[in-house]
């Protein structure tokens, strides 16, 4: 049966809610629509109610306990929450005076960790990037070598949004707790995916969303470990003390509800979601390789998740590539800055060269993906890919065995 257009294949930018959890949500715009908050009355209890059912529900999914969820507006809220929240109230000096404290984090993390970051250090916090190489993972042992006896915070993603690469994260957290030191993982691309469990891999501030797990957009958490060590945050959002004093605010209860519905279906789906997703994946990246010349995944060949694949293409033009596959919902390896297309910064940080940056695709899988999709986009692929290289006097140059490489170029 031919795959009905356009696919999604844009799963590690968004999901499409689950209906399951959508039909869990209803109720509470409509009849269950109290606050939280409302101690007074049943409108207040139900809603009350659903919200600590979700709180189960998100913390057995990553091996928690209940009270250590705090609901945010998502992973960038979480990330933010957690890594100025942990730097401020770990610092080793007061605002204003130098030598704040050392934070740890890599240049290829999601921006929603490096702006927090970034930020910090022109508040006075010291801040080491990371550099991964061409396979992209972090190890514990680049943490270690770059650990110092100020180190307050290191932040390290499980798994990176654009190359699907797994970092060493139980690893590193097993070393942050032995120094002492907080640890926080933005897993927005892990949790929901990959088996989760917070205290087997020593992990203190752990952020997911639930846009990512087939639940709605606008609603994530924040794990906050609250025992061996207790963890503390300064708040962000001052206002009438939810959240533990965490995240004023009133509760987003419908979304709350939608993501605990969410992490429920993933940690009974999750396994089998997982195997046939890297199934799919295999196929696409092997059917790709073998009728497209001069092809290559980026990141760790094996260290990956089992739905994102990041794949170039040699000598096509990446815009071009794009307008070829129309039909097909995915992300390029360019970034759209104001005025011009950036190289992806992940990319470039494994050492991949600008042009074949932009002629990288992700391709990210999800819970819907079907075999008829993966045949449609390798069919597409292949023919877009190969059409542009009718016209790149480069691949013809290749193709007379010439290292392009070794081409002194003349300027005039
Ligand atoms: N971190 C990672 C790794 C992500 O992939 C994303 C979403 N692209 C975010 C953080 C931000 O998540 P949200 O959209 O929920 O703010």
């Amino acid at each position: 049966m031919a795959a009905k257009t356009p696919i999604y294949m844009d799963n590690a930018a968004t999901t499409r809610c689950d209906p399951r959890v959508v039909e869990a949500m209803l109720p509470y715009f409509t009849e269950m629509y109290g606050n939280s908050s409302s101690r007074n009355h049943a409108f207040g209890w139900k809603a009350e109610e659903a919200v600590d059912l979700a709180r189960e529900q998100a913390a057995a999914l990553i091996g928690a306990n209940a009270k250590e969820i705090i609901w945010t507006s998502g992973a960038t809220e979480s990330n933010n929450l957690a890594i100025k929240g942990a730097a401020h109230m770990y610092a080793k000096a007061p605002e204003g005076q130098p030598n704040r404290g050392h934070i740890i984090t890599a240049v290829h993390e999601h921006k929603a960790v490096l702006d927090p970051c970034k930020r910090l250090q022109r508040e006075g916090f010291d801040v080491t990037f990371l550099e991964p190489k061409a396979d992209g993972v972090i190890t514990a042992e680049m943490v270690k070598a770059a650990m110092r006896p100020d180190t307050i915070l290191v932040s390290i993603m499980w798994a990176n949004n654009e190359i699907g690469t797994i970092n060493e994260v139980p690893e590193i957290g097993r070393l942050c707790h032995e120094r002492e030191v907080v640890f926080h993982t933005d897993a927005t691309q892990w949790v929901g995916k990959m088996p989760t469990d917070v205290e087997r891999d020593h992990i203190d501030l752990l952020s997911w969303s639930g846009h990512k797990i087939y639940g709605p957009k606008g609603v994530g958490a924040l794990f906050v470990r609250r025992r061996k060590p207790r963890v503390r945050l300064e708040a962000i959002l001052d206002g009438g003390g939810h959240e533990r004093g965490m995240r004023s605010g009133t509760l987003n209860v419908t979304g709350i509800v939608g993501f605990g519905k969410a992490c429920e279906l993933c940690k009974a789906e999750m396994d089998r979601d997982g195997e046939r997703l890297l199934r799919l994946r295999r196929r696409l990246e092997t059917e790709l390789a073998k009728r497209i010349e001069v092809t290559q995944v980026n990141g760790h060949a094996d260290r990956r998740l089992p739905h994102i694949c990041n794949i170039s293409f040699g000598f096509v033009e990446g815009e071009s590539l794009l307008m070829g596959i129309k039909d097909i919902a995915c992300s390029s390896g360019s970034a759209c800055t104001s005025a011009s297309l950036e190289p992806s910064y992940v990319l470039k940080s494994l050492g991949v060269g600008d042009e074949l940056a932009h002629s990288s695709l992700r391709l990210s899988l999800g819970r819907w993906t079907t075999d008829e999709e993966v045949e449609h986009a390798v069919e597409k692929i292949t023919k877009a890919v190969l059409h542009l290289r009718t016209m790149s006097p480069l691949y013809d140059l290749h193709k007379e065995g010439i290292d392009i490489s070794k081409i002194q170029w003349q300027t005039h």
